[in-house]
């Protein structure tokens, strides 16, 4: 969530002195109360030492069930969210519930039939648990913070079992697919490095365009799109690999852009935070998108450095920096939409709204009506409200939001639960956009060439990789009476996931 959602309803849990928690759990075993031998199967362990992780606590309430602690941001406790461990060393027909009990947010779509993301050694592809075994209630067990629950049912023994708040996207899995591009020697897509996290991880400037366009004195028109600032939404990546794939295609839309615009491209601006496991922040604990006005160079490097870029391009005669677009993701809102800025100039504020309304044509997941204008101080330190500022009248700056859960496509009232293809469609409209805005079709038809027919090939690739289902969990005998779901939120909107056939 790009932007604020700091406000009086959204500050949310108080954790308290006496929750506080170091780091994440590490192989932690859980041995039922004045039990004293060896691990059996069934006593669970529990791991979140690993890229992305985040648990920092297990408390086991009974044989059945599990209080589980979100680990604070790295030096900042306000904010608990992302989550993403291991289970293993489990019993077949074990039957679980957790409860996630120290979310920092009270408002999540979780109310609206979110569910938690499951992976299992074998079943490696992610699938949403079924919305009728989560629960997201006001606790009186837990200070009346909001409490997510979920029932489960380990069915394979050997299985080391994963669960996350949304489908991960790592730091390193991000570094195999540059360096994937980049082994492909394409004259039209560049790699650099701009600069270095706290941490020393990369900054990856991406630059894709046709080779004319670097020539000595060439004029520039340029699109600037950054992701991850916010590390624990991992949407913004899936988003972002669909744009930079979509950019460096044949496809004839893909050839057009690239001979009439230059794409830079910063995927991750918070790599520590990601590698960390964080949700909002950076390693020293900033929400990095409240810093764009001062950005330190030894503090919020990797912001420091777009920023640099971004200032240094305005500056260049010879550069138009057109748009820039910085990629979120939303923990209360369905569907992909947009944030803008207000401008006094009426006309500068019409034409914002025309990329927006462009991919609203483009995007069956992108709202229109859910996008909003706005000048709120509390974002006056986000990318796009400085840069709106900086940025002359031929610019326009957006943030780009898109559901950590699912899209409602007009006219329906079917939820569809948003995968990683389609978060990465959404990316490849995004760039298909600019097309339209520019007016570019007619080039289109100039460069086309009959295009191999793929469709079908992935189609059939896609059903041999289909996953087994995971066991039903049978809500009954000693964990069937809890939670009654009393304060739960049901949601009115159907649910249409064929990707979970439990
Ligand atoms: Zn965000």
């Amino acid at each position: 969530m790009a932007e604020g959602s700091q406000s009086a309803p959204e500050a949310g849990n108080d954790m308290g002195n006496d929750d506080a928690i170091g780091g994440n759990v590490s192989k932690y075993i859980v041995l039922p109360t004045g039990y004293c031998g060896l691990p059996k199967k069934g006593h669970l362990i529990f791991d979140a030492c690993f890229e992305s992780g985040n648990l920092g606590r297990v408390d086991q309430v009974s044989e059945f069930e599990y209080d589980l602690f979100i680990r604070p941001d790295t030096c900042n406790p306000r904010f608990r969210v992302w989550f993403n461990f291991t289970v293993e060393n489990v019993k077949e027909s074990q039957r679980v519930i957790f409860n996630i009990v120290n979310f920092s947010k009270t408002k999540s779509l979780y109310r609206d039939g979110m569910a938690p993301m499951v992976k299992s050694t074998s079943r490696p592809k992610w699938q949403r648990l079924p919305p009728k075994n989560v629960y997201y209630y006001r606790c009186p067990d837990h200070r009346k913070n909001y409490v997510m629950s979920f029932a489960f049912c380990f069915d394979r023994e050997e299985d080391i079992y994963q669960f996350a708040y949304c489908y991960p996207y790592t730091y390193t899995r991000f570094q195999h697919y540059l360096d994937s591009l980049q082994k492909r020697n394409m004259d039209y897509f560049f790699r650099e490095q701009l600069g270095q996290s706290v941490q020393q991880r990369k900054l990856d400037l991406l630059t894709i365009t046709s080779p004319e366009n670097l020539r000595e004195g060439a004029e520039q028109k340029v699109v600037f799109i950054t992701g991850r600032v916010h590390p624990g939404e991992t949407p913004s990546s899936f988003v972002c690999q669909g744009i930079i794939d979509f950019l460096v295609s044949q496809h004839p839309i893909a050839r057009v852009l690239r001979e009439y615009l230059v794409f830079k491209i910063a995927p991750m601006l918070n790599p520590d935070g990601v590698y960390l496991g964080n949700y909002r922040c950076s390693l020293m604990g900033f929400d990095l998108n409240r810093h764009w006005l001062d950005p330190s160079p030894w503090v919020h490097p990797t912001l420091h450095g777009v920023k640099q870029l971004i200032v240094q391009m305005y500056n260049d005669p010879k550069t138009s920096l057109e748009f820039y677009i910085d990629i979120h993701a939303h923990s209360t809102m369905m569907n992909g939409f947009m944030y803008g800025n207000i401008f006094e100039d009426e006309e500068r504020f019409q034409r914002q709204a025309i990329f927006p309304k462009l991919l609203c044509q483009n995007a069956e997941d992108f709202s229109y009506s859910s996008t909003s204008f706005n000048r709120d101080a509390v974002k006056a330190g986000t990318g796009r409200r400085f840069l709106g500022g900086l940025l002359d009248h031929t610019s326009y700056c957006y943030t780009l939001e898109v559901s950590f859960y699912s899209y409602i496509i007009s006219g329906t009232t079917a939820a569809v639960p948003y995968t990683e293809e389609a978060y990465m469609k959404l990316g490849r409209n995004v760039a298909r956009t600019f097309l339209d805005y520019y007016r570019l079709n007619p080039m289109v038809e100039k460069v086309a060439i009959p295009m191999p027919r793929l469709r079908n090939k992935i189609e059939v690739q896609r059903r041999k990789e289909k996953s087994p289902p995971y066991k039903h969990p049978l809500l009954r005998g000693p964990a069937g009476n809890y939670p009654n779901g009393k304060g739960d939120k049901k949601s009115s909107v159907n649910h249409k996931d064929p990707s979970t056939p439990f």
